[in-house]
């Protein structure tokens, strides 16, 4: 069975950076279960994984326009440090701001922080090992739902 449109996958994937840093890997893991075509995944990965069957086992290169967007320079702001409230802020520490995104402090000076608001992954370009694992049909329910049901997926209380 390949994967197509509400179809589910489970897949094991090694994420690297160009330089081959390892960012995130399924391995030791449990696969990775998503719904194919709803936008589980971000879009390169979904066209890098159509079609495939269960065994195979390939690259995606995934460049930042079909990951996680190109880097957004208004994302990144100086606040002043007394918004911080008297906390120790200290660069790499990451804050959701009371809009609900979340903001990474890049760097820390005396009256100023500056935050980034972009994906950690923004602006990069993506590889990942794939291996297939599983394809079946996505139920009603969790395509209703949007996610998978377990084994391997959501539970539900
Ligand atoms: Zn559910």
């Amino acid at each position: 069975m390949q994967i197509t449109k509400h179809r589910v996958a489970a897949i094991h994937y090694t994420l690297k950076d160009n330089q081959g840093n390892i960012l995130d890997s399924s391995e030791g893991r449990d696969p990775l279960y998503y719904i194919q075509g709803i936008g589980n995944l971000i879009p390169g990965m979904e066209e890098g994984l159509e079609g495939r069957e269960k065994g195979e086992k390939f690259d995606i290169r995934v460049t930042p326009e079909k990951g996680y967007g190109e880097l957004n320079p208004q994302l990144i702001q100086k606040v002043p440090k007394a918004a911080f409230g008297g906390q120790e802020v200290r660069p790499g520490m990451r804050f959701s701001t009371n809009r609900g995104e979340t903001v990474t402090v890049t760097e820390v000076d005396q009256d100023t922080v500056t935050v980034d608001g972009n994906h950690p992954l923004a602006g990069v370009d993506l590889y990942f090992e794939v291996e297939v694992v599983d394809v079946r049909p996505a139920t009603p329910e969790e395509l209703q739902h949007g996610h998978v049901h377990a084994p391997g997926g959501h539970h539900h209380e």
